[in-house]
């Protein structure tokens, strides 16, 4: 007997549906025009260099990372479009980013000191109005470096910045008073130095709005077709562009009293049936959303059983026949049986934003356009 399921590609895969990230950009890029596009994290799980190639065929025209290794892997695989480092930098990781001919980010006058004695390059000048991370919370301070840059031969200024804290909340007053210090200290400088590229809104921000306040929106989250608010997606007009899907490896009568998995924490309260299927932790099914989650299986949703392992998990199928060798959704699906990354989020208590970015390097990524196989 040819065991069913013989003819997978892999035991457990992450479908990525390259056109729907493209039809995502467009949409994005039409509340504002100039996009960047955030492929940091593997494209938020995604892959980078693919979806860096769906963004800009979409219509992104600058894209962003977090890292000098993740502009540095965009630029190896031909990408040519600018490219902006978002995250902090060590002076090795910033020698890496300029020599793959990205701009950076600065808030410091010694971040300026290097960008310079390593040659020069673009930047950015990064306002905290009120995200608290990067940046500097000093605007006058903030100035200066604008100023030092117009300044400085080898430093050409790519632009200002401020990041978001609250944009995916209902509760708009900090969003406002952010919008509000980052406006105000940017008509001054504008004042006195004359247009100068700002950017500043997240996908939240600019779908909350529904068109850009400023020059570029930087959008990663809608990309994929992740609801920025962890709510619908498609409610939005996103199309998720992930799914991950599993088979049913083997299925496991359990009588009553019969347990399955570590810790026994699945005990069988009548006669039943398990479904095993080869995906765990390990590839980025985050455990914690046992019990209470679901899997898709020929149309239906079942529940998970027991604690998830490593490298599978279990399905409580009951009374309902399934075959070795269906498939199994973790993530994605049609219709009733749809399984989306926000509702597993929900399960992990935590955001969509986490489910994608934790599916691990062991789980194949395999792309598509609508359905259609692209040329490995
Ligand atoms: C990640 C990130 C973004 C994109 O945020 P989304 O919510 O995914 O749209 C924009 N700007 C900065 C600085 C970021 O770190």
């Amino acid at each position: 007997m040819t065991p069913a399921g013989g003819g997978r590609a892999a035991r457990a895969l992450a479908r990525v549906n390259l056109a729907a990230i493209e039809r995502n950009t467009a949409k994005l890029v039409r509340a504002s025009p100039r996009l960047c596009a955030v492929l940091k994290a593997d494209a938020y799980g995604h892959g980078a260099v693919e979806s860096a190639r769906a963004v800009l065929a979409g219509g992104a025209r600058v894209l962003a990372v977090a890292t000098s290794a993740e502009a540095a892997e965009l630029r190896a695989a031909g990408v040519a479009a600018p490219i902006i480092v978002l995250g902090a930098l060590t002076r090795r990781e910033l020698v890496e980013a300029l020599a793959a001919g990205a701009e950076v980010v600065a808030w410091t006058d010694a971040l300026l000191d290097w960008v310079r004695e390593e040659g020069g390059g673009r930047v950015h000048v990064k306002l905290d109005t009120g995200m608290g991370r990067l940046g500097t919370r000093d605007g006058a301070l903030a100035d200066r470096f604008v100023t030092r840059v117009l300044a400085t031969d080898s430093l050409e200024l790519a632009g200002v910045m401020t990041h978001f804290a609250t944009a995916d909340e209902p509760d708009m007053r900090f969003l406002e008073e952010q919008l509000a210090r980052f406006s105000s200290w940017l008509d001054a400088l504008r004042d006195q130095h004359g247009p100068i590229p700002a950017h500043a809104e997240n996908s939240a921000a600019l779908l909350g709005a529904g068109r850009a306040r400023f020059d570029m929106a930087r959008c990663g989250v809608a990309l994929y077709g992740l609801d920025p608010f962890g709510v619908d997606a498609r409610a939005r007009d996103l199309e998720p562009a992930l799914e991950l899907v599993s088979w049913v490896a083997a299925l496991k009568p359990c009588a009553a009293g019969e347990s399955a998995g570590y810790g026994r924490r699945f005990v069988a309260s009548k006669a039943t049936l398990l479904g095993i299927i080869p995906v765990g932790y390990a590839d980025g099914v985050r455990r914690v959303i046992s019990p209470g989650g679901e899997v898709a299986v020929r149309g239906r949703r079942r529940p998970l059983a027991g604690t998830i392992s490593m490298d599978s998990l279990a399905i409580d199928l009951g009374e309902d026949p399934v075959a070795i060798g269906d498939e199994a959704v973790l993530i994605g699906g049609a219709g009733e049986a749809r399984v989306s990354a926000e509702e597993v989020a929900r399960w992990a208590g935590t955001i969509n934003y986490e489910v994608t970015c934790a599916l691990s390097p062991r789980v194949p990524r395999h792309y598509h356009r609508d359905g259609e196989a692209l040329d490995a």
